[in-house]
């Protein structure tokens, strides 16, 4: 289901963290409606220039082993297959990064995702990025981060990292708990004496993901889980709910004739208002939705730039851009990407462009800095917010925004939620901007 096939009402609760809403839509670019692709016929060059803000995307999508609450885009692992990709990976980025210099565009924040990157060996690491120095305009002082997994990280994997310009190293740890990792498919015994050995090897900044709610995982754990985090030295921390993607393992387990209880999200309110609470405890602040920091921390630069609808370049199969009211999805065939990277990516999905973007990304911009800016001192965009007030004032009502001078900052049930408030504030946008024009 699309979330625009089912409507979204904030409830009356004294719980509103556990119980404003009855579901979480998915986060990001509405990708609910695409173009044929015989219908797309695009100039890049044209749809790309004046971009501001840029940051870019590149997919590494194979891994060792498979988390048992995956639901990624993946290719099966294979060492032949890695080399393959990687040479159309970078004609890829090639092709790309000459069509950024033509443009005069540059990168903000440069994401290196997946999958999992550093199953990569050295010599192809060092390869890519090498090409990616070469090929890819950067600003000064921007962000480039590289996903980690520890069970294929190595001293010298770090080293050619922080040489190739890494300098942000993003550990997916999920759970510190051996057996809680165990459970859901997690390799490496001793993942606290690891990452801090890697936030002592790597000299730029490390950063961790957690997950709550994962199987064994009690409020015990995850309170453990916490702590351990703010005690590896690393200089960030994204706290995510555990998804449960149809077609994971996890789904089967949590199915009918599975072994382990469904997940429900009102479980999720006890783990969230622990983070909450412990986090700015020790010196650390919210940063984003799910994201924290301490003092002189993590910037967390191209999550915010993802999030507020900045301008995204896709590069490798599977990846997702977006620019200017327009998703597309890199396609996911090998064979397909491997005989256009060089010319214009090759897309298997493109959206039509959203009416209104600008005013809607506006909305997502503000809510990703937790404050829907609705007065300004000029005034410009007050008149377009009045739209939004019977959508509002239903959620001011409901706990998940407090009400400020020059707007509405988001309670921490807010920010659990914001995905399902930043979806009803661009409907009702979209809605009442089309009705006006009528
Ligand atoms: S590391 Fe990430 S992409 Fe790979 S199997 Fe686990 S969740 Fe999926």
């Amino acid at each position: 289901m699309t979330p625009s096939k089912f409507s979204l009402t904030p409830r009356l609760t004294d719980d509103p963290l556990a119980l404003a809403f009855d579901r979480l839509v998915p986060q990001g670019p509405m990708m609910d409606l695409f173009l044929p692709l015989e219908e797309v016929n695009l100039d890049w060059e044209d749809f790309l220039a004046g971009a501001e803000e840029c940051g870019a995307y590149l997919n590494i999508p194979f891994c060792p082993t498979i988390c048992d609450f995956c639901g990624f885009f993946k290719l099966p692992f294979s060492t032949a297959l890695i080399k393959r990709y990687l040479l159309a990976l970078v004609t890829d980025v090639r092709a790309r990064g000459a069509l950024l210099k033509k443009l005069g565009l540059r990168l903000k924040a440069l994401y290196i995702g997946g999958g999992t990157p550093t199953i990569l060996s050295e010599e192809e690491l060092s390869l890519l990025l090498a090409v990616i120095d070469e090929s890819l305009p950067m600003i000064e002082e921007s962000e480039f981060t590289f996903e980690a997994s520890l069970s294929t990280l190595t001293p010298r994997k770090i080293d050619i990292l922080a040489r190739g310009g890494v300098n942000r190293l993003s550990i997916g740890v999920q759970s510190f708990n051996p057996e809680v990792r165990g459970a859901v498919g997690r390799r490496s015994i001793e993942p606290f004496k690891e990452v801090k050995e890697a936030v002592l090897n790597f000299k730029g900044l490390t950063v961790i993901d957690l997950i709550h709610n994962l199987p064994g995982q009690s409020l015990e754990i995850f309170e453990s889980d916490l702590k351990a985090a703010t005690e590896t030295g690393a200089k960030g921390l994204a706290v995510y709910l555990l998804k449960i993607p149809p077609q994971s393992n996890l789904a089967k387990k949590m199915g009918p004739q599975g072994s382990l209880k469904p997940l429900t999200l009102a479980q999720a309110a006890p783990y969230r208002r622990l983070a909450n609470q412990i986090l700015p405890a020790l010196g650390w602040s919210r940063i984003s939705a799910a994201h924290f920091a301490p003092p002189l921390g993590d910037r967390n630069v191209y999550n915010h730039l993802s999030a507020s609808r900045r301008s995204i370049i896709p590069m490798g199969i599977g990846a997702g851009g977006y620019h200017r009211g327009r998703s597309w999805v890199i396609t996911r065939d090998l064979d397909h990407y491997e005989t256009s990277a060089k010319n214009d990516a090759p897309l298997t999905l493109f959206s039509p462009k959203a009416t209104y973007f600008e005013f809607l990304d506006r909305i997502s911009l503000d809510l990703s800095q937790g404050l829907l800016q609705t007065k300004d001192e000029l005034e410009t965009s007050s008149a377009l917010f009045k739209i939004l007030e019977p959508t509002i004032e239903p959620l001011v009502k409901a706990g998940l925004f407090n009400v400020e001078p020059n707007g509405y900052s988001l309670t921490e049930a807010g920010w659990f939620w914001s995905p399902n408030i930043e979806f009803l504030l661009r409907n009702a946008a979209a809605e009442g901007l089309q009705k006006t024009k009528n």
